[in-house]
């Protein structure tokens, strides 16, 4: 489906928002409040069940290429979407990873006939756990020049042999992308990408416990895991532009679960404004609270079109690099800022567990650490004003 933003969305895509609402309320919300507030996912049978409701509803995997078994959805309507389908308790763990479809890292996408059939494609279908190794302990904002784990090519093999750190997933992924350094180039250029099965000899994934709840980080170590030739994804050398690229486009989706869930704490903290008083008047007629809730507000507006604009123009084939760190940049801090004051509205409530808000609260600070701190993004749009 490819759609052209204006101040009305095509039909096609308010009924399936409307869906995804509804599927939601009616499938994920009473789930989720049966279980531990701070479940690392749903358990496997119950995700096994509520997945198999999701490709019945038709809202498995819309964002993966339709030829591979996905929906097809365009950027744009992703991010349409997945503003939706983030408004629940773990509803920022969604992109990638949850009921509505886990997708394999982007860069698999430029990989061989062979490898997309073999790794992609079941990861659409059946929603296998994957990962991306790109972070090592000297440094995830700048891989160009952090990456040490090499790949050494031994006859037809590859020898890789490193560390890795805060690998999401790595501990019961089916498969992951690991970035190596391959040639003598010290620089971007030395770096490229392979495909590794966790279960290798010589691979081994340890938790590292965060403040976030879902998709736990791991600390991974390569001790001389032999890999096919086939591995490779893409050329020797290619790696790192194969991740950067590809990620461009996956940026708008991802920021708008941000946005998703900014905009459910906003409509939590008004309910909640309308409902409680204090000294014998709602919240909802005090001006502290009513101008927190108008800056939630203009942010929140903002952000959207932030990420419209964005995704439309790299639908376009437009070049939306810079729009997809604005787009990154500004939902995670937004997404902190309205977090933060719907827990300050909701007091105590805010920070029990009763309440998604806490969760939010904690995972949002992820938010502007991962997929490139703020200070990276912001670096790359000033980069492009001084050009
Ligand atoms: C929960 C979690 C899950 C993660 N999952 C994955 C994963 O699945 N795969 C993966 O590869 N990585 C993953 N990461 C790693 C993440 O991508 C890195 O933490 C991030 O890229 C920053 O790298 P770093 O932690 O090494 O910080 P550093 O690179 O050491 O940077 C530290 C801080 O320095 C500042 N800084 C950096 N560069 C600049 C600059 N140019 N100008 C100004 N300030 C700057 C920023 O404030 C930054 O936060 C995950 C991290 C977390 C916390």
């Amino acid at each position: 489906m490819t759609v052209f933003p204006g101040f009305t969305l095509p039909d096609e895509l308010r009924v399936l928002r409307e869906q995804i609402r509804r599927f939601i309320r009616e499938e994920i919300v009473p789930l989720e409040q049966r279980l531990d507030p701070d479940a690392p996912g749903l358990p496997e049978e119950d995700y096994e069940r509520l997945a198999a409701r999701t490709k019945a509803a038709g809202l498995w995997a819309l964002g993966a290429p339709e030829e591979h078994g996905g929906g097809g959805l365009d950027t744009f309507s992703m991010s349409v979407v997945l503003e939706e389908m983030a408004q629940h308790r773990m509803g920022l763990y969604n992109v990638g990873c949850g009921v509505f479809g886990r997708y394999p890292p982007p860069a698999i996408w430029a990989g061989t006939k062979e490898q997309i059939k073999k790794y992609a494609e079941p990861t659409v279908r059946e929603g296998w756990r994957t990962f991306f190794a790109i972070t090592e302990p000297s440094g995830g904002s700048d891989p160009a020049g952090a990456i040490q784990t090499r790949a050494e090519r031994r006859g037809d093999r590859w020898v890789l042999n490193g560390r890795k750190v805060f690998i999401s997933n790595a501990h019961h992924a089916r498969w992951g992308l690991v970035w190596a350094r391959t040639g003598k180039d010290k620089g971007r250029a030395g770096i490229s990408c392979f495909i590794v099965e966790p279960g290798t000899p010589g691979f081994t994934a340890k938790n590292i416990r965060t403040i976030r709840t879902a998709a736990i980080p791991n600390d991974v170590t390569l001790e001389d895991v032999e890999l096919p030739a086939d591995a490779l994804v893409g050329a020797e050398g290619q790696g790192l532009d194969l991740a950067f690229d590809l990620l461009v486009k996956n940026r708008f989706p991802y920021s708008a679960t941000n946005l998703g869930v900014a905009v459910a704490a906003h409509r939590m903290a008004i309910a909640h404004a309308k409902q409680r008083s204090t000294f014998g008047v709602p919240l909802s007629q005090r001006q502290a609270i009513q101008w927190m809730l108008a800056d939630a507000e203009v942010e929140i507006r903002a952000c959207r079109w932030l990420i419209w604009e964005g995704a439309w123009k790299a639908d376009r084939g437009e070049d939306a690099r810079v729009e997809a760190s604005i787009a990154k940049l500004y939902s995670s801090e937004v997404l902190g800022r309205v977090v933060d004051a719907a827990v300050q509205i909701h007091g105590g409530y805010g920070v029990s567990k009763e309440f998604p808000l806490e969760r939010w609260y904690r995972e949002a600070r992820v938010r502007r650490i991962g997929e490139g701190p703020s200070e990276v993004h912001r670096m790359v749009i000033a980069r492009q004003l001084f050009r």
